[in-house]
């Protein structure tokens, strides 16, 4: 049977196949071979089971990835840490208040979209409480919603975007992320302003669950605050602004940081807000390597 991993509880996997969910856990010899250091698999992974009878089953196999969402692991920042697995889209949360609209969060998440290769869409709740300018994204190309889970605004856009797809709802907490997944589906129990965290262990710290709504699966990743990029670094980080693209071309510097250069395409504006975003990120950057140097 093929299925899909669902949740992640310390080594039980809860697989989806159908109709039915399995808790399921890795045939033995999986355990160590596979990764050494990480889970053999992910939220997300869609994996070959066999049951074992009552609810219960055995996973075989894992199938390949057609793409993953991952950060850099906390505690070994020379790892890769999936935080889920097939993808579809990216739906970056923000705030227009409470907490206020952070554009330099946003780019950040954008950031995070484009180094894993996914589409993403700027997601702004609270629009009961404001309306922020999200001119420099839509200039750069974002599909943009204003949503309000209190208000019911946008929802129908956003379920539009969701719908049939994987979609991973990243925002810093308190954005109002589970209050929309919950409006999106009313069947979803994510519980408001409260986040499940088990202690179990420092492997399962972001506590992912995949959950169907809207004629997708969402997930609600907790713990923003802990996500760092992976794969990208100082010097590659420009190519993860696809709007500087166009510029970067017409940048008459090969390997030009966009940043001292003289007569170079893409710097200048600082007022330009993704701009500042980048050599933001790229400083965040060049001083973490100085704090991993040696690890
Ligand atoms: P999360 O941490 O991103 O999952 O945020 P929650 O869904 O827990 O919401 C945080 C707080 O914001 C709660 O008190 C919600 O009632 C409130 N909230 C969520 N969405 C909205 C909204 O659209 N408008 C307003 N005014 N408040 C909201
Ligand atoms: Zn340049």
């Amino acid at each position: 049977m093929i299925g899909r991993i669902h949740k992640i509880a310390g080594n039980v996997y809860v697989v989806r196949a159908g109709e039915t969910l399995l808790r399921c856990r890795f045939r033995g010899r999986f355990r160590r071979e596979l990764l050494p250091a990480g889970k053999p698999a992910a939220v997300g992974d869609e994996v070959e089971v066999t049951c074992c009878g009552a609810g219960e089953g055995r996973i075989e196999r894992v199938l390949p990835r057609r793409s993953k969402l991952s950060r850099r692991d906390i505690l070994r920042p020379s790892q890769e840490q999936v935080i889920v697995a097939n993808v579809d889209l990216l739906v970056i949360v923000l705030a227009a208040r409470d907490p206020d609209f952070d554009p330099r969060i946003a780019d950040r998440c954008t950031v995070m979209a484009a180094a894993n290769g996914l589409p993403c869409v700027l997601c702004v709740n609270k629009s009961d409480l404001g309306r922020p300018d999200l001119s420099a994204y839509e200039q750069a190309g974002f599909a943009c919603v204003r949503t309000s889970a209190r208000t019911g605004e946008g929802l129908e856009a956003l379920r539009r975007f969701v719908r049939e797809r994987a979609a991973v709802f990243v925002g810093p907490s308190g954005v109002g992320k589970s209050s929309l997944l919950n409006a999106l589906e009313l069947s979803l129990s994510l519980r408001v302003g409260e986040v499940s965290r088990r202690g179990e262990g420092r492997h399962t710290t972001s506590a992912v669950e995949l959950v169907p709504a809207a004629g997708g699966l969402v997930a609600d990743t907790p713990g923003l605050e802990f996500f760092t990029l992976w794969g990208v670094t100082a010097e590659n980080l420009k190519d993860y602004f696809l709007d500087f693209a166009e510029r970067a071309g017409a940048c008459r510097y090969r390997n030009c940081t966009h940043t001292v250069e003289e007569g170079c395409a893409v710097r200048g504006n600082v007022a330009d807000s993704r701009y500042r975003s980048y050599l933001e990120i790229r400083q965040d950057l060049l001083a973490r390597r100085d704090l991993f140097r040696g690890r």
